[in-house]
């Protein structure tokens, strides 16, 4: 696991991953002016086969982020899948993989804005694991930071400078002893983890905060939503979502690409539910990591297989 990258997608090819480095200059490193992507490859090893998930739709919103960030990219979803397949290609990974697309303002200048500036991508790949611990049962607590408004930068884009706000949150989460954090947004609802959508479970019903709540459009949310109803038959309220809702919710667990579906069991001390992994959140683990890795057929068509399609 400790492996790290041997390429990188840079300056428009791919080359070796210590040949992919910018100038201390460069606007986005000072300004935040970049935006990014996560994005998961799952080994199956039945089928010998790394299955990239939904990147399509990764790379959708990588490019509106760009847009937002009035960024002129010469890319479309497919042909930054294309250059994907290339790097994950010669990289030959045969175990679970995330990928790091990054664009990001490249002129060496001073001078915050985001007009007359180039841009440049640069994308790659390492073997990854788990993002948090205590994937069945982790112990959150509320932030007292409040997440970014959109009207202060846009939550819908990755946007670098913006997870300066998910640092502060994840850090004094892990010093308080916690293995993350649920932040609230300005007035004082819900929005989401420090790097993950949320849903809450009350009586049968799944409930998640709405976009409007300054959270990621998250497509492991948009996944989730689906499963929860088509495989799990719960239904899903998208809502504004109260703090104290969790205190007393029967389930509740966070989603994303990185930290994929995890349970939590206490919020502030409080058990949720009886503070142990809830039935429907184990159900819809399940059907989740079965699906990413490419073992339910009627869900292939989210899974990109690497090695498979080579011609
Ligand atoms: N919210 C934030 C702030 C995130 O950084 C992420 C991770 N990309 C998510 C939610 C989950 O988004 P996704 O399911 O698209 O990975």
């Amino acid at each position: 696991m400790s492996q790290g990258p041997s390429y990188a997608y840079f300056e428009g090819k791919i080359v070796p991953f210590d040949e992919a480095k910018v100038s201390v200059m460069t606007h986005a490193l000072h300004y935040g002016t970049g935006a990014f992507g996560g994005i998961r490859a799952y080994w199956n090893d039945d089928e010998e086969e790394l299955y990239i998930f939904r990147p399509l739709d990764h790379f959708r919103r990588v490019l509106n982020s760009g847009k937002l960030l009035m960024m002129d990219l010469p890319y479309t979803p497919e042909s930054l899948l294309d250059i994907l397949l290339d790097l994950l290609r010669k990289e030959g990974y045969r175990g679970d993989t995330y990928i790091r697309p990054l664009i990001y303002k490249s002129t060496p200048a001073i001078g915050v804005r985001l007009h007359d500036l180039d841009c440049d991508l640069t994308m790659f790949s390492l073997p990854f694991g788990s993002y948090i611990p205590n994937e069945e049962g982790s112990r959150v607590t509320f932030s007292s930071w409040r997440r970014i408004d959109d009207n202060s930068i846009p939550a819908r884009g990755k946007i670098t400078g913006a997870y300066a706000n998910s640092a502060f949150i994840k850090t004094d989460a892990m010093n308080a002893g916690f293995d993350e954090a649920l932040v609230l947004n300005q007035d004082g609802h819900i929005s989401e983890g420090s790097a993950e959508n949320f849903f809450l479970v009350r009586d049968g019903v799944a409930i998640t905060p709405p976009i409007y709540a300054n959270i990621l459009e998250g497509i492991t949310r948009r996944t989730v939503i689906q499963l929860l109803q088509d495989e799990l038959g719960i239904p899903v309220e998208v809502r504004p979502v109260d703090r104290t809702e969790v205190y007393i919710a029967d389930e509740a667990f966070f989603c994303g690409t990185g930290v994929q579906v995890v349970a939590i069991a206490e919020v502030d001390g409080r058990p949720v539910g009886d503070g142990k992994m809830g039935s429907i959140v184990g159900k819809l683990r399940d059907v989740y990591f079965n699906i990413v890795r490419g073992k339910i057929s009627r869900y292939k068509h989210w899974n990109v297989p690497v090695y498979g399609t080579q011609g």
